[in-house]
């Protein structure tokens, strides 16, 4: 880090910009359990904080990257050489009306759920188990069940990479499987505004209690883990099928590389044994993709992202290319 650098960041950190703190192990912010030091991580409390940091960065150029609870990241060891934004529970306000629900940004998924149950609002008993934050959620369209959260979102208050607070429909968020518009566009999502008609309270915690009991079944629970590591579109489901049962037929079942191995329990999930790395999770995951390349001849992308030293997001698989090509 050059000296100019470390000054700039100093300057930033001087704001009224939330909590910060300097060379923070991102291992401690993702489900993973992995990656080095972030130079500086800002806790903000409110947009007007996301915006000061926003213009800051920008008009010193110096890389952002923004995370919720970092369950679908993976970072490097060398860990960011800049600013790592999280978006958590000091943005969590929840509030109510009619069939309307506005979420903070950090809002965990779970307990959002849960308040639209006791409420007995429905649209959201597929996300019940899933471990992030709605700004996360929203920004991958994740969800289960064949369904996107984006089904649910009426609008999304974001703040732009310039610090400007806006607004975007969910036609304009171009929602489709995995993907929003909002990606790739260095924005920070600051609440979301669901529409969830009413349902029987009964009925969606029935549904969301099985959801929760066919993931205890499924899912590796002690072993940090970052959920599905491939993407599974219905095209695969109806040609080769999912990615768990893909690498479970090609008899990858307990692969390791170093101290990242293929779950027992789930093939489409990857578990760190104790002290993996980012290269042994990218190791891992080249070596997947080429034998289901080899035996099946079809290429398994990532829905996990890989965040670089230098700041930018993008799938694993791509980050897992280079280094199988460089030999590393
Ligand atoms: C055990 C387990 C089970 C899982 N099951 C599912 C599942 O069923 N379905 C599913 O879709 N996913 C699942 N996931 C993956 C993950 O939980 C989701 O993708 C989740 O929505 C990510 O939220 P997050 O807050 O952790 O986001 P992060 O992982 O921190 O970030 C994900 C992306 O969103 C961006 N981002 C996060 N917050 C903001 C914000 N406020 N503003 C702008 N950008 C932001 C980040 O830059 C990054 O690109 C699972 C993960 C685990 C560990």
């Amino acid at each position: 880090m050059t000296d100019q650098f470390k000054i700039k960041l100093k300057e930033l950190a001087g704001k009224e910009i939330g909590r910060v703190t300097f060379d923070e192990p991102l291992s401690s912010h993702n489900s993973w359990k992995i990656g080095g030091l972030a130079d500086l991580f800002v806790e903000p409390d409110n947009s007007s904080q996301i915006a000061e940091v926003l213009r800051f960065v920008l008009a010193n150029e110096i890389p952002l990257v923004v995370i919720g609870q970092g369950t679908n990241l993976l970072f490097d060891d060398a860990g960011v050489r800049g600013v790592v934004l999280k978006i958590g529970e000091r943005m969590a306000l929840v509030q109510i009306s009619a069939n309307t629900i506005i979420a903070g940004g950090g809002t965990w998924v779970p307990q959002l759920s849960r308040i639209s149950m006791q409420a007995g609002l429905s649209g959201l008993e597929h996300c019940i188990g899933i471990p992030g934050t709605i700004g996360g959620l929203v920004m991958m369209n994740g969800g289960s069940q064949r369904k996107g959260i984006g089904e649910s979102v009426v609008n999304v208050t974001i703040v732009d990479r310039r610090g400007q607070l806006q607004q975007l429909t969910q036609a304009e968020c171009d929602f489709s499987y995995r993907r929003s518009a909002l990606q790739g566009i260095g924005c920070v999502i600051v609440s979301v505004e669901l529409n969830c008609p009413a349902g029987d309270v009964k009925k969606i915690r029935q549904e969301m209690l099985a959801d929760l009991q066919v993931r205890r079944e499924k899912f590796p629970r002690k072993q940090p883990n970052c959920g599905s590591v491939f993407l599974s579109t219905s095209e695969m489901h109806s040609t080769v099928g999912p990615p768990g049962k893909i690498i479970e037929d090609v008899g990858l079942k307990g692969l390791r590389v170093g101290q990242a191995e293929i779950s027992q329990q789930h093939a489409n999930f990857i578990v760190n044994l104790g002290g993996a790395s980012s290269t042994d999770v990218l190791g891992l995951i080249a070596r997947i993709r080429q034998i289901v390349q080899d035996k099946i001849g079809f290429d398994l992308c990532c829905e996990v992202r890989y965040v670089s030293p230098q700041g930018e997001i993008f799938p694993a698989h791509l980050k897992a290319d280079e280094l199988g090509r460089s030999g590393k």
